[in-house]
Formats: C-alpha cells, sequence, structure tokens
C-alpha cells in the first residue's frame, strides 16, 4: 500500500513536469502556420505554458503540432516522424484540415491526420484563433496530468500485458518440470 501509494504520487509528479515542459515538433504545411506563429508570439506567448521551445528534431521532440492541410502524399512522412519521436508523446490537430481535411474534397487529400497517427487533442477552426489554441492546448496538459495521453494509456496497456505473459510464464515453468 505504501509503494502504491509513493509511485502513484512519483508519477503524478512526473506528469506535472512534463506537461509543463513540451519540446513540440511543428509540421506545418499550410496557412495554418500564420496562426501557429502568432499562438508562439509575445502577443499569446505559449511560453506561459512551458511549450515554446520548437524542435525540428523529431528525436528531440514529444509533442507533434500537424498545423494545416495533409495530403496522401505527406501520410508516410508524417507517420515516420510520429515513430521517430520520444516516448510518451502526444500529437494535436491543428486547424479543421488536420482534423478533417477541411473544404478539401478530392482524391490527393488526407480526411484528418488521424488516418496515419494517433491523435490526442483536435483544434477546430480555419484557421483556429490563438485563444483556441491554447485551449487546445490546457485541454492536452489535462490529459497528460491524468495519464490519458494516447500513449500514456498505450504504455499501461503494454505493462499490463508483459505482466499477464511473465505471471503465465511464472505458472507454466513447474508444470514444464514435471
Ligand atoms: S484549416 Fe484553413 S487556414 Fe488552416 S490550413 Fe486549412 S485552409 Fe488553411
Amino acid at each position: 500500500m505504501g509503494l502504491e501509494f509513493t509511485t502513484t504520487k512519483m508519477a503524478d509528479a512526473i506528469a506535472w513536469a512534463r506537461k509543463f515542459s513540451l519540446f513540440t515538433y511543428p509540421f506545418v504545411t499550410a496557412c495554418c502556420g500564420m496562426e501557429y506563429m502568432s499562438t508562439a508570439g509575445p502577443k499569446y506567448d505559449v511560453a506561459r505554458f512551458g511549450a515554446e521551445f520548437p524542435r525540428f528534431s523529431p528525436r528531440q521532440a514529444d509533442l507533434l503540432f500537424i498545423v494545416g492541410t495533409i495530403t496522401e502524399k505527406m501520410g508516410p512522412v508524417l507517420s515516420r516522424i510520429y515513430q521517430q519521436m520520444a516516448e510518451p508523446k502526444w500529437v494535436v490537430a491543428f486547424g479543421v484540415c488536420a482534423c478533417t481535411g477541411g473544404f478539401y474534397q478530392n482524391y490527393n487529400t488526407m480526411p484528418g491526420a488521424d488516418q496515419v497517427v494517433p491523435v490526442d487533442v483536435y483544434i477546430p477552426g480555419c484557421p483556429p484563433r490563438p485563444e483556441q489554441v491554447l485551449d487546445g492546448l490546457i485541454m492536452l496538459q489535462e490529459r497528460i496530468q491524468k495519464h490519458e495521453g494516447h500513449s500514456q494509456v498505450r504504455y499501461r496497456e503494454e505493462q499490463a500485458l508483459a505482466n499477464k505473459q511473465e505471471a503465465l510464464a511464472q505458472i507454466r515453468l513447474p508444470a514444464a518440470g514435471k
């Protein structure tokens, strides 16, 4: 009980640190990029939320901001960038194009970035206002604190599966020795 309490508190403290030290990889493809820059500028000052450092190497980033229209051709590139990012990681779809494909209804536009990568928070708007972006960021921070980010959930599931397999192996071992 004591150990469980300590590890839970430790996990909460780590989540708190993570939500205020996000390193963003901006995958910017279209006009939403202007609004992304506005959010980072002094008026809206995303630094107040601990997410001011863009990293242009996915290996140094844990928050993927998908900003703008995603075409089918870009899909494999976006997926590769996601896979190269550090764990645990989070993904935000910025603007209606990244969320759903927006008003583009043609063969080459992807109907939402979640066709190739998991998305934690969707920010609507064409483009979204900086206030909406900050609202989405706060929403993401709440998810991180509650351990509800998609990669946090995946990690828990993998751990549970590994524990189950280990327990099963322990049960089978004496039987194999007979
Ligand atoms: S949502 Fe609107 S502003 Fe953003 S990339 Fe699409 S068309 Fe451009």
